[in-house]
């Protein structure tokens, strides 16, 4: 089990009982503090200024009241964060988050992730992540909107191109960014496009945004296969959740020959034996914004597909060559890592942040399995959204191919960077090492410059 190094135990010790109650934060935290042993015994000028403990420590934590009104007329009450953790590279940049399951130290664990995500990128992007927990399901679309605009009214004033960027992330699309984007533009009376990212196409939004953490996944989990002689061609492939990441994941697979069996949200999930129709998951959870059990009720349970309610079941029983999980946090346990390294999975490719539990990391790397966590395989969203603010920025709109092929370029050099940073510090073929040791000098050198 890997351990904190002695000289980082303490940090660590600081950052649990200054966060008290925040165990997604505290997880987040260790996983990388837990590589940095390998970098401070190289170079131990890295324990130097508090380096450390300063990117561990928010830069500025907000937390506000968002009144709105529901359709009944009764005014309801929710809380809203924004965590702007590190500006070393950058304004801070990172999504909203909408989910009753939000609170600060959700918050504090993605703004920490999103740090060295951002970095990866080699974009000048800062960190940090927000929401609230706003709990959009069932809610009309002047119920989201009257909301989106009161957490903007607060929101607002710590924001700009310059300061902090938002996008968005659960709970969070080009339908709830509109919303405050039109909001942000009568408050300040600016027309500041770079101030939020996936926007709609016709106001400053990028083409191949909505496709990028998919795509980006499926990229770095290919080269991933790719380093061992193999590839997607004819694999079983498991994509959990049925938002945005997953179902560009699964048309990215698929066009690589892959095979994508089943999908899954809240309620459920639905496996398909001869492949997904994914036009129908669109059709579903794009369109009718409906559940995932209605795909083998709209194709007729029996050959090959059902759907198996959550409870009675995890999506990782169904056997498959590739996981990649793209629903949320701490999704696959070590009992499910167990369950998929027995059923002979090669490869897993986080398209959530941070959906495999420690137990189930280390499950999959003692057994040998390729592992791509979350901050690097994921990164292609944020990466996209840095290429919308560069668009904005030079009044400039680009195709869809040449947005595309940066966000290829981008996920071939973060998975390079990895592995080469993994070899160089001694733990070859470990992305998670090489992730947070290559984020982490990224964002170092500027704080200490
Ligand atoms: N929410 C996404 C993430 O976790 C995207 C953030 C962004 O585009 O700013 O990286």
């Amino acid at each position: 089990m890997p351990q904190i190094d002695d000289k980082l135990a303490p940090i660590y010790e600081q950052v649990v009982s200054r966060n008290a109650g925040e165990p997604e934060f505290h997880q987040a935290v260790r996983e990388v503090l837990e590589s940095l042993g390998r970098v401070v015994a190289k170079r131990p000028d890295y324990l130097e200024d508090a380096l450390i403990e300063r990117i561990c420590e928010p830069e500025r934590q907000i937390i506000f009241r968002v009144p709105w009104t529901d359709d009944a007329g009764r005014v309801q009450i929710n809380r809203g964060f924004r965590v702007q953790f590190n500006s070393a590279m950058g304004p801070y940049k990172g999504g909203l988050r909408f989910h009753p399951s939000v609170n600060v130290g959700i918050i504090k664990f993605l703004g920490f992730e999103q740090t060295f995500k951002n970095a990866l990128t080699g974009l000048p992007i800062g960190g940090g992540k927000g929401g609230s927990d706003f709990d959009p399901k069932g809610r009309s679309d002047g119920e989201i909107m009257r909301f989106c605009q009161s957490f903007m009214t607060e929101l607002y004033r710590h924001l700009g191109e310059y300061t902090d960027v938002p996008a968005g992330d659960i709970g969070v699309g080009a339908r709830e960014i509109g919303y405050m984007f039109g909001q942000y533009k009568r408050l300040t009376n600016r027309y500041e496009a770079g101030v939020l990212t996936g926007k709609g196409l016709f106001y400053g939004g990028s083409l191949a945004r909505k496709e990028a953490t998919g795509y980006g996944n499926t990229y770095f989990t290919r080269a991933m296969l790719q380093t061992g002689g193999e590839d997607f061609d004819g694999k079983r492939v498991v994509v959990s959740g049925s938002g945005n990441v997953a179902i560009y994941t699964i048309e990215k697979v698929q066009s690589y020959g892959g095979k994508v069996i089943a999908c899954s949200d809240s309620g459920g999930y639905i496996v398909d034996e001869n492949g997904l129709d994914l036009d129908l998951v669109k059709e579903i959870k794009e369109v009718r914004r409906g559940r995932i059990s209605e795909y083998a009720r709209l194709k007729g349970e029996g050959s090959g597909v059902y759907f198996v309610k959550s409870g009675d079941g995890a999506i990782w029983d169904v056997a498959c060559d590739v996981a990649m999980p793209s629903a949320t946090q701490n999704e696959l346990t070590g009992k499910d890592a167990t369950k998929l390294v027995k059923n002979g999975v090669q490869a897993v490719g986080e398209g959530a942040n941070m959906p495999s539990t420690p137990e189930a990391i280390r499950t999959f790397q003692q057994a040998g399995v390729k592992f791509g966590p979350g901050k690097a395989a994921n990164a292609g969203g944020v990466a996209t959204s840095a290429l919308e603010m560069q668009q904005n920025a030079s009044r400039d709109r680009w195709s869809f191919e040449q947005t595309e092929a940066r966000l290829a370029t981008i996920m071939r050099d973060i998975h390079d960077s990895c592995y080469e940073t993994a070899e160089e510090f001694g733990a070859p073929g470990d992305y998670v090492i090489g992730a947070n040791i290559a984020g982490f000098i990224r964002v170092a050198e500027p704080m200490r410059a």
